[in-house]
């Protein structure tokens, strides 16, 4: 048995002990699911429509345990609550477009009428999902509700730096009768591991170094792995745009939840007759950014929830400023009470020398590069290993689709920044070293639970083994 711990991102202090699940636990758990699956595809889609309005409905009445467990794991109480909201949202969208999902009935053969077919959806008996700590809960639920509305049955493994909100959501999970169907496993990556070994399919939410381990784990078993992974993504502000709007999304693209989302803005390239008027806007945008310490009810920006990674913000400030960066704001991390904070950090005179500019910084800085020709942008923009998602600024929308048509990312806000985190409908992959698999979002996110079967029936007679004869015409 492995006892871990966790440490609350406020205090610095290790004060929360739980067990790692083992390989047979897993294994135990996962032939319960299994053998519960047969009965939750029996109940179709209406049936499962009706038990996942009872989750939401539970959701909804454990709502100020989950998020007051999240509110320790992530150190901010805001985004806590919009988690547990965002999640029971989340469900009711899927509820609404569930019966338009699937197509059904019998298709005439195009070379030979005789011939139909039809299609029959067959879920993965067992999806496994291993997600982060920078959204504990979203990132669990967010490819599970698509499973288990397909027919599938769902095995979590959160992260080991955030585990106490599974307690409350575990309740919720057994008031709405569905436990049987839906399980958390508590651990680290070993356990992510044994997990893989007892699933039919996985959904990876996280780093890439990880990412390509789970896939080549994944690829031993023979099961299909939808990776959702880091971001590097680049902010393109052309002259046209207007400074106002830009840097209200800059800032909050860059630096909400502390810049610890996959689809923050890591790297801004500004035209250059409007870089100087740009910085001074971000500057006095960026000044007004508090930090919600000592009061956990005020301010803007939570600790960093991963004590390593105030090592990598380090690193990356340090080394632009070696290589001749500028700091205008933040720039330092901060310890209180134990906790680690940064403000948000402008660089001016970034260059792509940096590592702030090529590796995922997870944080609240703001590398700034200006461009002379729009190519050089584009240019900049895809000279990464990354291609989560991007976004672009312009004067007018035209203007701006013409440049986010060029990047190469699976989703292009734009006059905005961010907007996978706001709007899921729109189905995007993952380029690059960003990720694998179909689209999270969108119906596709829901169709990627299910394998295609054909039924294919012949009206006619068979063809005899004659017609194949060496000398039939
Ligand atoms: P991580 O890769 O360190 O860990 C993610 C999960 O994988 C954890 O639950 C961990 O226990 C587990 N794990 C570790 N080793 C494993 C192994 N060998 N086999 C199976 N599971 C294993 O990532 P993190 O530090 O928790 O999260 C931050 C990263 O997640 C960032 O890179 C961020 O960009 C990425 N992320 C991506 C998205 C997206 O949608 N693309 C969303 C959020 C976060």
């Amino acid at each position: 048995m492995t006892q871990l711990q966790a440490r609350d991102p406020r205090t610095g202090e290790l004060d929360f002990q739980f067990e790692a699940s083992s390989r047979e636990d897993i294994e135990r758990r996962a032939n319960r699911l299994r053998a519960a699956g047969q009965d939750w595809q029996a109940l179709g889609m209406d049936g499962r429509m009706a038990k996942l309005g009872e989750l939401s409905d539970a959701l909804s009445e454990h709502r100020e345990a989950i998020a007051a467990r999240l509110s320790v794991d992530t150190g901010r109480r805001a985004i806590a609550g919009r988690e547990v909201d965002g999640v029971i949202g989340s469900i009711f969208g899927w509820l609404a477009q569930a019966p338009q999902l699937l197509p059904e009935g019998w298709n005439e053969g195009r070379n030979n009428p005789a011939i139909r077919h039809a299609p029959q959806f067959v879920p993965y008996s067992l999806v496994g999902v291993i997600s982060p700590w920078n959204f504990p809960l979203t990132l669990s639920m967010i490819d599970t509700i698509p499973a288990l509305l397909a027919g599938c049955t769902v095995m979590i493994k959160p992260s080991e730096v955030t585990p106490r909100f599974v307690d409350p959501v575990m309740a919720a999970i057994d008031a709405a009768g569905m436990s049987d169907v839906l399980t958390f496993v508590q651990g680290d990556g070993a356990t992510g591991g044994a997990l893989i070994d007892h699933v039919d399919a996985i959904c990876f939410t996280g780093s890439v170094p990880t990412g390509r381990k789970v896939a080549a784990a994944a690829a031993g078993n023979m099961i299909p792995a939808f990776l959702e992974l880091g971001g590097k993504d680049p902010l393109v502000v052309l002259e046209s745009a207007d400074i106002d709007k830009a840097t209200d999304a800059a800032l909050r693209g860059s630096v909400l939840s502390t810049g610890q989302a996959c689809q923050s803005i890591e790297r801004i390239y500004v035209a250059r007759s409007i870089e100087e008027t740009f910085l001074e806007v971000l500057i006095e945008k960026a000044k007004a950014v508090e930090l919600n310490w000592p009061d956990i009810g005020r301010g803007h920006l939570g600790p960093i929830i991963f004590d390593k990674q105030a090592d990598t913000l380090t690193a990356h400030i340090d080394d632009a400023v070696a290589k001749g960066a500028r700091i205008l704001t933040g720039g330092k991390v901060e310890n209180h009470g134990g906790g680690k904070w940064l403000l948000p950090t402008i660089l001016a005179d970034a260059t792509h020398e940096m590592a702030v500019m090529r590796e995922e910084t997870f944080g609240p800085v703001m590398p700034v590069m200006a461009f002379d020709a729009k190519e050089d942008a584009i240019r900049l923009a895809n000279d990464t290993v990354f291609g989560l998602s991007a976004a672009v600024f312009a004067g007018t929308l035209d203007e701006a689709e013409a440049v986010g048509r060029e990047i190469e990312a699976g989703a292009v806000s734009l006059n905005d920044a961010a907007l996978t985190a706001l709007f899921h409908e729109a189905e995007k992959h993952s380029f690059k070293a960003s990720g694998m698999g179909g689209s999270r979002m969108g119906p596709a996110g829901f169709q990627r639970f299910l394998r295609r079967k054909a039924l294919i029936a012949n009206t006619g007679a068979p063809a005899p083994i004659g017609a194949f004869a060496e000398d039939a015409n």
